[in-house]
């Protein structure tokens, strides 16, 4: 991610499980990669070895959950992301948090204390629930973290709002594009946008695989001159996320 001078994530492995995730594919714990989203790894010392690196590592902006969700079921229990957090802001760190979840707010007490340091991003990838079911299963639902959102906003936090992946004919109508816009708005967040990132593994006998096919030949610049054009007019600051456009791998191949 740009503007993060290093990332920390708590837990390996994601109860969330969303359908287009792709953060097996950079773990090393085998069961973990394999039955993702059922089997999390809590990374114990984690605290220890945070409280040493703390101290001899030069200051800069430490991305919170950058593979996996930081707030995620496992964090209520062990609270290594709390514990994180009070480290790296007594340390000078700044932190930029993402996440689904409306946990988040638990630490609200520290994150305002430290608001000047912190910011928080929501990933919301349509409002509508019946669209998140079908990808998101487990995760929050959106109004929930829609709701989180304003809760940190309306504390003074930093906040933003990720729009991704935005998958073709899934969550890319004008509704879902204005209602976005308009809850970054209304919360002063500002907005990034993603696209797909089409994976071998959701090419063939996937929930994604007529979405992921379609992203090839997908006029991406078209629809982010559209979402650019829509935050002018309501002032929002609206950036590209992780790629500018494009899926990350070519699935020409894949379709011979
Ligand atoms: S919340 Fe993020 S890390 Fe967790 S399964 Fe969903 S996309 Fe993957």
């Amino acid at each position: 991610m740009p503007d993060l001078d290093y990332a920390l994530n708590p837990y390996i492995g994601c109860y969330h499980a969303c359908s287009y995730c792709y953060a097996r594919l950079y773990t090393r714990m085998r069961e973990v990669a394999e039955k993702w989203g059922d089997v999390v790894a809590v990374k114990v010392n984690l605290i220890d070895v945070l409280r040493k690196e703390a101290v001899a590592t030069s200051k800069g902006v430490v991305g919170v959950g950058t593979i996996t969700d930081p707030y995620q079921p496992v964090e209520a229990t062990y609270k290594l992301t709390r514990k994180s957090l009070e480290i790296l802001l007594q340390s000078g760190f700044k932190v930029s948090i993402q996440t689904k979840s409306p946990l988040v707010t638990r630490d609200l007490d520290l994150l305002a204390r430290y608001r000047g340091r912190v910011d928080v991003g929501f990933t919301i990838t349509t409002l509508k629930r019946e669209v998140a079911s079908q990808i998101e299963p487990r995760a929050p639902p959106p109004e929930e973290r829609a709701r989180a959102l304003r809760v940190l906003s309306d504390s003074g936090i930093k906040t933003w709002v990720f729009y991704g992946p935005i998958i073709p004919g899934l969550n890319d109508d004008d509704s879902t594009i204005e209602s976005l816009i308009q809850l970054a708005r209304s919360t002063n967040s500002e907005l990034y946008y993603d696209s797909l990132h089409v994976k071998p593994f959701m090419l063939a006998d996937h929930p994604l695989t007529p979405y992921a096919k379609l992203a090839e030949v997908y006029r991406w610049d078209e629809l982010f001159k559209r979402i650019e054009g829509r935050c002018r007019e309501y002032s929002v600051d609206c950036k590209p996320g992780l790629t500018r456009n494009k899926p990350s791998i070519s699935i020409k191949s894949f379709l011979k």
